[in-house]
């Protein structure tokens, strides 16, 4: 089998890791199976490498932060591939531009458009085994980019896509896909089975496990996914196509997003084109607008209620403090306390009640619900953020999500 195993950057998070990652490698080489290696930088680089360009300026231009940002990548898969040839196994480094991911132009979030695998194939034919850089490409102009933060998790899929592999295997710091961040619900189960579509709602609903894009990019291209610990051997969980058994449960995981802010703009005039101007100013200075709810009042004006990263805020409200409407500025208030925190499950395509379920949750608990948003197979609440991670554990009890007797912890 071809396989493509991608190690995070807790797994790479040091030296004695580095080597524990080179063993497992050499074990799976050992089965006869044909592998390619990719790794995210050790854990805390990325971040690290964050503020040092952050010392230097307020606004740092995102081509130098790409060539920053994919020097921690560089370090990893050369160690790698070190500790693998010291093991026996003959490895080779290559960055992204050696393995030929091309991508956009756009620095900071680049999408992969190609990756022409012969030098993967070649060193493959060779009996080496690729160890490749995640988390980065190179644009029409030779720039260095990278793919969001995350991204390793996209290169793994996007590279097993290209070289048409059996399986991407993507090894983290847990057990697989949770009914919630095992990190924040001690009860929390892992799934051993997760939808396509459920893990992208609960990766872009906030549970960081998987890159949300390199989810999508699994689901377009049918990538066989897994998600496994790399500390132990214990089964993952297996991401596959929905089938009805998944159906039965109306939900199958609780997910939180900390990184909202609301805004509402009030008393617009109610007619025709106004949201529509407001909108179209946001999407010029580049923000990403989530959630939006319009109230008209009796006396016919409007509120229009929406979300947007915290980190868009600043954008925002210069955006918007520029703007008129019928010669009057616009008056803005903004929430930046806020968390959205959600239920996902293929289920809900067939069970009734599980709005009412969640809402009935957060009112036993006090918990004041400022914005609701629905899908097939979602719903989201914005709450106060300091109520996070009590909605979190409630609405794990009340959809009985956490872990019985005879489940693996
Ligand atoms: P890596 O460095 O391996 O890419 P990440 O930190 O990006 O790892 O992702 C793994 C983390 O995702 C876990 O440590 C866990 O805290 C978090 N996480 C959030 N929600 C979930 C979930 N539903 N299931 C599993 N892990 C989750
Ligand atoms: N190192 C990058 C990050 O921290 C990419 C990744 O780890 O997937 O976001
Ligand atoms: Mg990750």
């Amino acid at each position: 089998m071809l396989i493509v195993q991608k190690y995070g950057g807790t797994s790479v998070g040091d030296v004695d890791r580095i080597h524990h990652v080179a063993e497992r490698v050499k074990a799976a080489a050992a089965t006869g199976d044909q592998l390619v290696v990719v790794v995210s930088a050790m854990a805390g680089e990325t971040d690290r490498l964050t503020g040092l360009a952050e010392a230097m300026s307020h606004n740092p231009s995102a081509r130098e932060m790409d060539l920053l940002l994919s020097s921690g990548e560089r370090v990893t898969i050369a160690l790698l591939a070190m500790a693998l040839t010291g093991a026996g196994v003959p490895a080779q480094a290559f960055t992204g531009r050696q393995v030929g991911i091309e991508t956009s132009a756009v620095h900071t979030r680049a999408r992969i458009e190609r990756i022409s695998g012969a030098r993967l194939k070649k060193a493959l034919s060779e009996g080496v085994v690729p160890v490749v850089a995640g988390f980065q490409g190179v644009n029409a102009h030779s720039d260095v980019t990278t793919l969001g933060r995350g991204g390793s998790d996209l290169t793994a899929v996007a590279v097993a896509a290209a070289i048409g592999a059996d399986r991407c295997d993507i090894y983290t710091d847990v057990d697989g896909i949770y009914t919630a961040d095992p990190r924040i619900v001690t009860s929390a189960r892992k799934l051993e089975r997760v939808a396509f579509e459920e893990l992208r709602e609960l990766a872009s609903l906030g549970a960081k496990v998987l890159q949300t894009r390199s989810v999508l990019f699994a689901m377009r291209h049918g990538v066989p996914l897994q998600v496994l610990n790399s500390f132990n051997d214990r089964p993952g969980t297996l991401v596959t196509e929905e089938d009805v058994a998944m159906e039965q449960e109306a939900v199958s995981g609780v997910t939180y997003d900390r990184n909202q802010a609301k805004v509402t703009v009030a008393d617009l005039p109610d007619h025709p084109g106004v949201a529509s101007r407001l909108f179209e100013t946001l999407s010029k200075a580049d923000v990403l607008v989530d959630m939006i709810i319009q109230n008209v009042s009796r006396e016919g004006a409007t509120d229009i209620s929406f979300t947007v990263p915290r980190g868009d805020l600043e954008r925002v409200k210069a955006a918007v403090s520029a703007m008129e409407l019928e010669g009057e500025p616009l008056q803005i208030e903004v929430d930046a306390e806020i968390a959205k925190i959600s239920v996902v499950g293929v289920g809900m395509r067939s069970h009734s009640g599980v709005a009412t379920r969640m809402f009935s949750t957060l009112a036993e608990r006090e918990i004041n619900i400022k914005m609701i948003s629905t899908s097939e197979i979602k719903i989201s609440c914005v709450i106060d953020d300091i109520y996070t991670e009590l909605a979190i554990r409630s609405l794990h009890d009340a959809f009985a999500l956490g872990a019985t007797d005879g489940d693996t912890p």
